[in-house]
């Protein structure tokens, strides 16, 4: 009677073992794939994270064309969380990791936080979002066209004036 009477005074000022859900949320078991996290300042700009993401969430656009320099794009409404641009960074864990976070669901307000990339920085509506990675992704294609171009552009000028020099 004691012994009860004494676990029952623990259990009155104890922290409750259950959580309040859905009033808080769950939290996530340990080795849990949640969100991409990058960081420009090691990234070598091999495109491989783009390349293989399967849904395509990963978009680089070419923002200065001279210099070649890209920015990151991610989609995290648009992740699958399978892990495969980690798997494939030549810098694991310094350019790109897998955090443990969970993406909370696309409700009134986008979810935002430090190393999701360019993107999701840029949007304030939810609603915008589908058109505006939409949009994104046809400037990325266009950009690298660009790119490209120009590329091909100093290479054939090189060329002649190498041409001009030995002549
Ligand atoms: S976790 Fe998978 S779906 Fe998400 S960005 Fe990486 S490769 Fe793409
Ligand atoms: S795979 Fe890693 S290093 Fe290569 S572009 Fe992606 S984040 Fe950068």
């Amino acid at each position: 009677m004691v012994k009860m009477f004494i676990e029952s005074m623990k259990n009155l000022v104890s922290k409750p073992e259950t959580i309040k859900y859905p009033f808080e949320p769950s939290p996530e078991p340990k080795g849990y794939r949640g969100l991409i996290i990058y960081n420009e300042e090691h990234c070598i700009f091999c495109d491989k994270c783009e390349n293989i993401c399967p849904p395509g969430a990963i978009k680089f656009e070419v923002v200065d064309i001279k210099s070649g320099k890209k920015q990151y794009n991610y989609n995290p409404y648009l992740c699958i969380y399978c892990g495969a641009c980690v798997s494939v960074c030549p810098k694991v864990n310094e350019a790109l990791m897998q955090s443990e976070k969970r993406m909370p669901p696309l409700g009134r307000a986008v979810y935002k936080e430090e190393g999701l990339g360019y993107f999701i920085k840029e949007i304030d509506n939810p609603k915008e979002l589908e058109r505006k990675w939409g949009e994104l992704e046809i400037r990325a294609k266009e950009s690298r066209e660009k790119l490209s171009v120009y590329k091909k552009q100093q290479r054939l000028k090189k060329q002649a004036a190498k041409k001009e020099a030995s002549s």
